[in-house]
């Protein structure tokens, strides 16, 4: 109770994504982490915790990874940094760089190193609105995502964001962004539809939408191959093929964003392999180090590349970079850590576990009269909740039914994510989550339900 930190957390520290007045009242539950070990974490109370969501979906690797430790380490004391511009590099970025394309899909050429996801997505725009300048249509410069999908929080990222919580009291979005509609099966407009049906409904609203505004003045499509922090949502089959014919028609790019789902995530190295995307460009974060520095990456391909190299022969040197592009610990961080992953065979760990996960969640609460949906893929799964299963209502946001559950959840020892925009549990363990740990996260998420719903 006495704990000075505590206090000086209370008093000086401005949380991220905190309600800030509850905070101030002192309603908001401290913990302050010290310790992490393979998937769990240990907090200054001595508390352990099953980290059922990697930190923010990124600790992918699991905690304490001394490989990683020691290659950072190394880093520092040998060249803690050197900047990246006009031509510079350090061994580190540039090895990290060359393991990056080994491991992207088809036809990907350069990358350009950031500080996390949501600078590589204003990255990604700049660089897009640069190429469409040197191809001579400057007017083609609106992007178009997707309601619930999540880009980040800055002007331009927030922009992207297409969760209201993310927009409101910031004049967001700002004017070229425009969302068309999250292909959330389980909430499609009609019960009738298909997945397929439904795949081809989102298309069409994204045609009609492109149509409206003018196929002209869209430059790119901004999209997760699975929708995260919007509530861990699959696209329905046939979803991506549909989509991505749109785009091709209408000269559009397509942006990934796989900063949950690239380097393993799903169980195949990247979402855009995994469903058969195209993607133009990729957003890449949080697994890239899994979280052991903070880098992130925008991996173009040979087509956009094509352009920028001819473009600055006119216009000079390109106006973009971070102090921090490519910082070596970054990618000493990730050099080391893409390696483990390979060696340890984390990928197919994380698509077998995470496979066990789902069919656990499904026989411990497929039937319960408030578990609407059960979904996931890879190392992701997530448990909706409704108050009636035939009309999928949910509860009175008072309730706080989810983030009761979780509360419960964690009061056993297990972390899970009441997530902000649905009243769903969402998990992304580390990829080396074993079976046994699975096993107890479906225990205590069975218990947890039941304790607040019954
Ligand atoms: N894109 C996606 C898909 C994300 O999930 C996130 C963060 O959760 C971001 C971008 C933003 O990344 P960051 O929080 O590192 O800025």
């Amino acid at each position: 109770k006495n704990d000075p930190l505590e206090q000086w957390d209370r008093d000086h520290f401005l949380h991220p994504s905190t309600h800030l007045a509850e905070f101030a009242r002192g309603n908001v539950a401290h913990r302050i982490v010290s310790g992490g070990e393979g998937s769990h974490i240990v907090d200054r109370n001595g508390t352990r915790l099953l980290d059922g969501f990697a930190g923010l979906y990124c600790v992918n690797v699991g905690y304490g990874r001394r490989e990683i430790a020691d290659a950072i380490a190394k880093q520092a004391r040998e060249l803690s940094y050197y900047h990246s511009y006009v031509g510079h590099g350090t061994e580190a970025s540039v090895t990290l760089a060359h393991m990056i394309l080994e491991r992207a899909p088809a036809n990907m050429s350069k990358v350009f190193f950031g500080l996390g996801g949501s600078d590589a997505n204003e990255t990604n725009i700049k660089l897009i609105w640069y190429m469409n300048n040197i191809l001579g249509r400057p007017g083609k410069k609106k992007i178009i995502s997707r309601w619930r999908g999540y880009h980040g929080s800055g002007l331009m990222s927030g922009s992207l964001t297409g969760l209201p919580l993310f927009h409101k009291a910031f004049d967001l979005p700002l004017a070229p962004i425009l969302h068309t509609e999250a292909p959330y099966y389980y909430r499609r407009p009609n019960a009738d539809m298909s997945e397929e049906a439904f795949s081809a409904w989102c298309a069409s609203e994204l045609e009609a939408m492109i149509q409206r505004e003018g196929p002209d003045t869209i430059a790119a499509f901004w999209a997760e191959p699975v929708l995260g922090t919007g509530g861990i949502v699959p696209p329905p089959e046939g979803y991506w093929a549909a989509i991505q014919e749109v785009l091709d028609r209408h000269d559009i790019l397509l942006v990934a964003d796989e900063v949950i789902t690239g380097f393993g995530r799903l169980g195949t190295m990247f979402g855009s392999d995994h469903y058969g995307m195209k993607p133009d460009v990729i957003t890449i974060a949080k697994g890239l180090t899994s979280a052991y520095a903070p880098l992130s990456g925008s991996v173009l391909s040979e087509k956009v590349w094509k352009v920028l190299e001819q473009g600055t022969d006119e216009m000079g040197a390109i106006g973009h970079g971070w102090t921090y592009s490519a910082h070596p610990i970054g990618a000493a961080a990730g050099v080391a850590n893409l390696k483990l992953i390979d060696e340890l065979g984390l990928i197919d760990n994380a698509a077998e576990v995470g496979a066990h996960l789902r069919a656990g969640m499904r026989d411990a609460l497929g039937e319960h009269p408030n578990v609407g949906d059960i979904r996931g893929e890879g190392m992701l799964c997530a448990v909706e909740l409704v108050s009636d299963r035939e009309s999928k209502e949910g509860f009175d946001p008072s309730r706080k039914v989810t983030v009761n559950a979780v509360a419960h959840l964690m009061e056993n020892g297990v972390i899970g994510r009441a997530m902000p925009h649905s009243e769903t549990i969402g998990f992304a363990p580390p990829f080396c989550l074993t079976r046994d740990e699975a096993d107890e996260i479906v225990a205590k998420t069975a218990a947890a339900v039941k304790a607040v719903l019954g």
